[in-house]
C-alpha cells in the first residue's frame, strides 16, 4: 500500500472512509482493509485506466470537503495519478468531473 502521499493515510478515520468508498464502489475488502476483489475504476481515463480500482480518489478540494465519502470515488492508481491531487494548485478536476458524470449515466 502506497498511501504515504496522504498526510493522514494511516489514520483509523481514513482507513474507515477508504473502506467505505471502495466497498460502495464495488470492491471486496478483508477485515484488514486489504482489497480481495477490486471494483471498477470510476475515473476510466481513456488510454490511462487499468480498470481495477485500488485506491480512493478525491473529486473535490480536500482542504474544503475533507474526507467526505460524497467526494470520494474508487479509482485505479493510473487514473488517480493522472488526475493528480486536487489540493495541489494547478491540478483542478475538470477532467475527472467529466469522466465521473459520463460514468454515472452509463451505470
Ligand atoms: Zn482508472
Amino acid at each position: 500500500m502506497k498511501s504515504r502521499s496522504w498526510p493522514n493515510g494511516s489514520t483509523t478515520a481514513w482507513r474507515k472512509t477508504r473502506r467505505h468508498v471502495l466497498q460502495r464502489d464495488g470492491s471486496e475488502l478483508d477485515d484488514k482493509d486489504r482489497i480481495i476483489t477490486p471494483g471498477p475504476c470510476m475515473l476510466r481515463i481513456p488510454g490511462v485506466c487499468t480498470h481495477w480500482a485500488t485506491c480512493v480518489h478525491h473529486t473535490a478540494d480536500r482542504l474544503i470537503v475533507g474526507d467526505d465519502p460524497a467526494y470520494l470515488i474508487a479509482a485505479c492508481r493510473a487514473c488517480n495519478n493522472r488526475v493528480g491531487d486536487p489540493t495541489r494548485p494547478g491540478k483542478r478536476l475538470e477532467a475527472a468531473s467529466h469522466y465521473i458524470h459520463t460514468d454515472l449515466y452509463n451505470l
